[in-house]
């Protein structure tokens, strides 16, 4: 009897489930789950759950998925100058060596954990 749970998933008053509540595939205009929101760059932005999906599933609870409104749905925040500035420090960290302590100008490879001069001193004194 498909098209009788199909109709237990339609609930677009919520008169049933508490919120407007429509069968999996079939979101309303306007509305969007928070990852179709991040595929667009948004995010629902505090916004309460608008509405929810329903699969039903063969003997298990029915599968959810919440809904936003894209109208209320904000840009995803850029990150501030506060993570840039976290992210340049541990960038730097990561071009130090712990041997010689000097910027090395890349990543130092984790295979050797030390800048190469440090790790080939001897290919270097030879070049
Ligand atoms: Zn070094």
């Amino acid at each position: 009897m498909a098209s009788l749970r199909f109709a237990k998933c339609f609930d677009p008053e919520g008169a049933r489930f508490g919120i407007p509540t429509y069968p999996w595939r079939l979101a309303p205009e306007g509305l969007a789950t928070r990852r179709q929101l991040r595929a667009e760059g948004l995010r629902p932005g505090g916004q309460p759950i608008a509405a929810q999906l329903l699969r039903p599933r063969f003997r298990r609870e029915p599968l959810v998925a919440y809904l936003y409104r894209v109208d209320l749905a904000k840009p995803v925040r850029p990150m501030t100058s506060r993570k840039w500035g976290a992210l340049a420090l541990a960038m730097l960290a990561r071009r130090t060596c712990p041997q010689c302590t000097t910027d090395a100008g890349y990543v130092i490879p984790a295979s050797l954990g030390m800048c190469v001069p440090c790790a080939y001193p001897e290919e270097q004194r030879a070049a």
